[in-house]
């Protein structure tokens, strides 16, 4: 459908000199819903960069460009450039998505890299291993940066499928799927067990192989854009991108109702295993109806989503 059509659907008739306005408001979002994605990464890595070349830590640098890039330009596009309106959320699912965000996401990683770190640092010190010999140091940043995202995704596609597959792993990965909206906020809700699965794919292998603090923290700022994207409600178009990254649009049918279309797209980073081991889903003639678990019923609380893995068919129970 072109601009004009479209015009025409909104007002209900063909386009005026009245209509002008909408037209222009119309082909403003068209432009932003491809220009966002890349403009608010590139954002990010400008601050990311301009702290870094002022002398501030890379780690404290990482951390600013995502709260503003991430954190606030998001917010404000679900707010400016929704998908659908409908999944802005509640007070109340706020409420919840903040605690999983800093219990989950926050504070169980800090724990487990520093208790994890120390006993299998001493554990490899002891036995004389240098595993950071494996890790190519000498090469380009970027591509350091690229071979962190596609080999910690291989990993993370199986486990993610594996916890769609396999009930004892599913019972936990529920929880993430319990979710009816999509928005940026409610990528942490994640049950610190699978989370603790996850830390061992995506983060602590590089950390032994040890992998230098400047890729870990550029990194970092593109993984945390990339996430916040991922599960966000912005209107994102990603064209012959959505082969490559595992945007919005792909991750939108993994949280699928239905079965079939949610039992797809398992990658984090990019969609290549899927293309590869053939779980690449993206309809080109219909959007994502219900999202969630079969259970309209499934506990939302912070508390009661911790106990919920350990009650069994709880995702199913009418
Ligand atoms: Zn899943």
């Amino acid at each position: 459908m072109n601009l004009k059509q479209e015009i025409k659907l909104i007002t209900g008739h063909p386009l005026t000199g009245g209509d002008k306005n909408s037209l222009m408001t119309v082909r403003f979002r068209n432009i932003l819903t491809w220009t966002v994605y890349p403009g608010v990464m590139l954002i990010g890595l400008m601050i990311y960069f301009g702290l870094k070349s002022h002398g501030i830590n890379v780690f404290l640098s990482s951390y600013v460009a995502t709260v503003i890039a991430g954190v606030g330009l998001i917010t404000f596009f679900e707010l400016v450039l929704p998908y659908r309106k409908e999944w802005l959320p509640s007070r109340s699912d706020v409420g919840t998505d903040f605690i999983f965000l800093m219990l989950v996401q926050v504070l169980l990683p800090n724990l487990l890299s520093i208790l994890s770190m120390s006993w299998l640092l001493g554990f490899i010190k002891n036995n004389n291993w240098d595993l950071g010999n494996f890790w190519p140091h000498n090469y380009p940043i970027w591509i350091q940066i690229l071979i962190i995202m596609f080999s910690s995704d291989f990993l993370r596609y199986w486990l993610h499928r594996a916890a769609h597959t396999w009930s004892f792993l599913w019972r936990f990965h529920a929880v993430h799927h319990s979710v009816q909206k999509l928005y940026w906020l409610n990528v942490g809700r994640f049950h610190p067990l699978e989370k603790t699965l996850q830390l061992f794919t995506d983060t602590l292998p590089f950390i032994l192989l040890s992998v230098s603090k400047e890729v870990l923290a550029l990194y970092s700022v593109v993984y945390s854009i990339k996430a916040f994207f991922h599960h966000s409600n912005v209107d994102v178009k990603l064209g012959w991108l959505n082969y490559i990254i595992n945007g919005p649009e792909l991750h939108r049918w993994h949280h699928s109702r239905t079965i079939h279309e949610s039992n797809n797209n398992y990658g984090n980073h990019v969609i290549i295993w899927d293309i590869i081991f053939g779980t690449y889903f993206l309809p080109k003639d219909k959007n994502v109806s219900e999202l969630g678990l079969l259970n309209r019923n499934y506990p939302m609380s912070f508390l009661k989503q911790m106990q919920a893995p350990f009650i069994q068919d709880i995702d199913i129970a009418q």
